[in-house]
């Protein structure tokens, strides 16, 4: 719990956000196929494979994907 103190987050998180701001996230799980977040509006849609980029309905746009590897969500525990 953070309450009287600032948080300060290391330098290279802030620079990876903001070299990167509109990217497609990853979600995948063990339980479901993965899928991918628009950076835009949200929306999901499908993931097949590793794409570079996708096409998003909604917003017209096309965005990068992050790496797969980098955002694989571990199942809750059983507790
Ligand atoms: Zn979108």
């Amino acid at each position: 719990m953070v309450r009287d103190r600032a948080v300060i987050l290391p330098h290279h998180c802030l620079e990876i956000t903001n070299t990167r701001p509109s990217q497609w996230a990853v979600v995948a799980r063990a339980s479901f196929a993965p899928y991918a977040v628009c950076p835009s509006c949200a929306d999901r849609v499908p993931l097949h494979g590793s794409p570079a980029q996708l096409w998003c309905i909604r917003c017209q746009q096309t965005f990068g994907v992050e790496p797969a590897d980098a955002l694989v969500v571990p199942e809750d525990p059983p507790n």
